[in-house]
């Protein structure tokens, strides 16, 4: 009984997210003006070790504004993984640019940065990286292309809060990166995330698209361009600061999760576990995945694990194989083995930073 569900996700609020909260209920201030808001881009973009901070609605909303901000338009190429969420791809499409996709790296699950080069044309305007599910991309190829091609550099870190590569903070890299803070990321704000960089005068575009384009200086009303309304609420911020001040336990309970079932599913045969460790970072482990086999294998366990009440959630999709994108006429007759068995043999287990010990080793348990 006491096990009867075990959530994929479950966040930890545990430090003074109800005393900012009733802090902006207290002074009226709930909507993105307030004093939260700046605090936590502050502190945030000092976390990952960048200038500037510019909070947003949600990670997606982030990259829209991302790719807006660049002038990525229309006739431009944006080299992506084929194996990420829809958000990225999606932004670059609604931006009117050309999304072109790369298979992925077998052991680490991210962009196999091997493949990018050949994709480069002379359209090609960025490189957008997704670091997935614990391990960061290998950035110093990354960054040699972009040097090489003159290639701008978004880095879609949603994943990795806190995680380094060679020690250097993930989210610091090229121009532009973007955060989440969804309740199953490192830190939750709810609904949210954020934009970061060290350029002024991206920090002011990005500022500016948030906030329907109103002009700062110019006459109320009068506008130049279209943005969104993407604001963050200072509530969601008032969130996000307490979450920030737990940010390293937070990271060390993740590695702590990851690591229970690294070694408690070692002797399993049959299933790809997620690489501890690669030469640049060890693993965070966002999600702890599991791929198997045959898809007829992964089909089974999960189906099992769900009659014992333990939730899980397949990988990604690919975005090769998205209907959506092929009635719009992208990606016709392409493939991506690697991508397409992750999608298909893969699926991640409960690890959200709720989880206990006894939930996590009753999983195991299940699970051999
Ligand atoms: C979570 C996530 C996003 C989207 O963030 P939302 O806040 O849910 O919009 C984007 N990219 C990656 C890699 C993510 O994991």
């Amino acid at each position: 009984m006491f096990y009867s569900m075990i959530p994929v996700n479950s966040p930890l609020l545990s430090g003074n997210e109800k005393i900012y909260l009733n802090e902006c209920i207290d002074t009226g201030w709930i909507s993105s003006e307030g004093p939260f808001i700046n605090k936590f881009e502050t502190s945030f973009a000092s976390y990952i070790g960048r200038e500037y901070g510019v909070a947003v609605s949600n990670g997606s909303a982030a990259l829209d504004i991302a790719v807006k901000a660049l002038g990525i338009s229309v006739g431009d190429e944006v080299i992506v993984p084929t194996f990420t969420i829809i958000s990225p791809i999606q932004s670059i499409i609604s931006a009117g640019a050309i999304p072109v996709l790369v298979d992925s790296d077998p052991l680490t699950w991210n962009i196999d940065v091997n493949q990018i080069e050949s994709k480069i044309t002379s359209r090609t305007k960025a490189i957008l990286v997704v670091h997935i599910y614990g391990l960061p991309v290998d950035m110093d190829s990354i960054i040699e292309l972009c040097n090489t091609y003159n290639l701008l550099l978004i880095e879609d870190a949603a994943e990795m809060h806190g995680q380094t590569y060679n020690g250097v903070k993930c989210g610091s890299f090229g121009d532009i990166s973007i955060f989440s803070f969804y309740p199953n990321k490192m830190i939750t704000t709810g609904e949210g995330g954020m934009i970061l960089m060290n350029a002024e005068e991206l920090y002011q575009k990005c500022q500016k698209l948030r906030n329907l384009a109103f002009e700062p200086n110019g006459r109320r009303f009068v506008h130049e361009d279209i943005g969104w309304n993407y604001r963050m609420t200072n509530m969601q911020a008032a969130l996000g600061l307490a979450q920030l001040e737990k940010i390293e336990f937070h990271i060390k309970r993740k590695r702590e999760i990851g690591s229970m079932y690294a070694d408690g599913l070692k002797n399993i045969k049959n299933v790809q576990l997620p690489l501890p460790e690669t030469g640049y970072a060890t693993n965070i482990y966002w999600v702890f995945g599991l791929v198997f086999d045959t898809e007829k294998a992964k089909i089974e366990i999960v189906e099992h694990l769900t009659s014992l009440g333990i939730g899980t959630r397949p990988f990604f999709w690919c975005m090769h194989e998205q209907p959506i994108f092929k009635r719009m006429g992208f990606f016709q007759n392409q493939s991506y083995p690697i991508a397409e068995k992750l999608a298909r043999n893969g699926f991640y287990l409960p690890c959200g930073l709720g989880i206990t010990n006894d939930q996590i080793n009753y999983v195991i348990s299940k699970l051999i």
